[in-house]
């Protein structure tokens, strides 16, 4: 038996308008997942710890079997772990965002946070960019090391876990309120803007029309992680595929093999065709039992507030993805279970990540019925099926 789950980051959303009164599950074109769902459970899970917030860090924890409330230490010393950084106990691991604030006139605080991706930019241009800051802050206390397009790491020594506030959660709205109460912090994100605003790689990307990348911005503090091992866990070997460092370090953390797939890029022209077939290989020809293919566009689709990119970015998940999954799985004889399901909503009326249960879809190739029901967030609740705490979906995969 081979266990694979296809994590759709943020892919649930709530009924719009201009869909005719559809989510974005049931307005995009999805055959693969038409096909499945029927014979499948269809249910509801609370991915999301009651008092916890709903990040992707929290979420796929919980998705991959591990209690948010008891594993969780923050996300960036997950992303930490990507990147080969080994913390100490006494560290302080920090995102640290590349972003676009505004440019008019006046103080820092006055500035409105336009992107926080800086456009997705490349990790060339952001290595570039960081390494001017770095020049200026680098010192004993404060390392900084290069993450992902906008995503990089700013580890504090002998610091401490400060409140800070996601930028992504605070678009369009001006900066002064959401800054660090910690001096150092906010001196460092103030400084930046001066650093960056007119460095010649700014001016350049200005030029072709890009956001320019002119501030940091840092959160998501947290201590080293310990996470226990996904094989001693579940007796199975498991893979990961993701583009998003957050991702990799989880499995890193839970002694889970990383495999890079060109091109895979976290956006929503991400190598669709290559994570299915890298997660397909990885089960039958590498020895893996259990994979987990997770892909960041439809949160990201969430986060830009674009209706109809979000709606495609679930359409390339299914027609380019999951289609090519159950293909593969279904030509190899293999018996295999497939568990379809995002994180966390990323509804688009909010741009950012909310608590709600999020539907799934758990397939079973050697059944032959299921429910009926179509996969969407409103036939998850139609079942009746709430799986309250999320971190025991990965029993119900790995359960028969
Ligand atoms: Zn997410």
């Amino acid at each position: 038996m081979k266990y694979i789950i296809v994590l759709g980051d943020g892919m649930a959303d709530e009924p719009i308008e201009s869909l005719g009164g559809k989510t974005p599950i049931e307005y995009a074109d999805t055959p693969a997942m038409d096909r499945l769902a029927p014979l499948s459970e269809v249910g509801l899970a609370a991915t999301i710890p009651d008092g916890m917030k709903p990040g992707s860090d929290t979420a796929n924890l919980a998705v991959l079997g591990y209690n948010p409330q008891k594993y969780y230490t923050g996300r960036s010393p997950l992303e930490a772990l990507s990147i080969g950084v080994d913390m100490k106990t006494t560290d302080i691991a920090l995102r640290c965002n590349i972003v676009t604030l505004s440019e008019e006139e006046g103080p820092y605080e006055e500035r409105t946070i336009i992107d926080h991706s800086s456009d997705e930019i490349s990790t060339e241009d952001a290595a570039v960019l960081l390494d001017a800051v770095k020049e200026v802050f680098e010192n004993e206390t404060y390392h900084f090391h290069v993450g992902t397009s906008y995503r990089h790491l700013l580890i504090w020594e002998k610091g401490e876990v400060v409140d800070l506030t996601p930028p992504h959660d605070v678009l369009t709205q001006k900066i002064g309120q959401h800054l660090p109460q910690d001096e150092k912090m906010r001196e460092m994100m103030k400084k930046s803007f001066d650093i960056l605003n007119h460095h010649p790689l700014n001016e350049k990307r200005a030029a072709e029309g890009k956001n320019k990348a002119n501030s940091l911005w840092f959160w998501g503090a947290g201590t080293r992680p310990a996470l226990s091992s996904f094989y001693e866990k579940t007796g199975k070997k498991g893979v990961m595929i993701s583009a998003v460092d957050l991702l990799k370090g989880i499995a890193v953390g839970a002694g889970m093999r990383n495999i890079e797939v060109p091109g895979a890029n976290g956006g929503l022209n991400t190598n669709y065709e290559g994570k299915a077939l890298a997660g397909v290989k990885a089960l039958l020809e590498e020895g893996a039992d259990f994979v987990y293919i997770h892909v960041e566009a439809p949160d990201e689709m969430g986060h830009q507030g674009s209706v109809e990119k979000k709606v495609k970015a679930i359409e390339y998940l299914d027609q380019r993805l999951i289609r090519i999954v159950a293909e593969e799985m279904d030509k190899s004889g293999e018996d295999y279970r497939l568990l379809i399901m995002p994180d966390h909503p990323t509804p688009i009326r909010c741009r950012t990540h909310v608590s709600d249960p999020v539907p799934y879809l758990l397939y079973d190739s050697r059944k032959k019925s299921g429910q009926g029901l179509l996969y969407s967030e409103a036939n998850g609740k139609k079942s009746g099926i709430l799986v309250k705490e999320g971190y025991r979906m990965i029993d119900r995969l790995l359960g028969e």
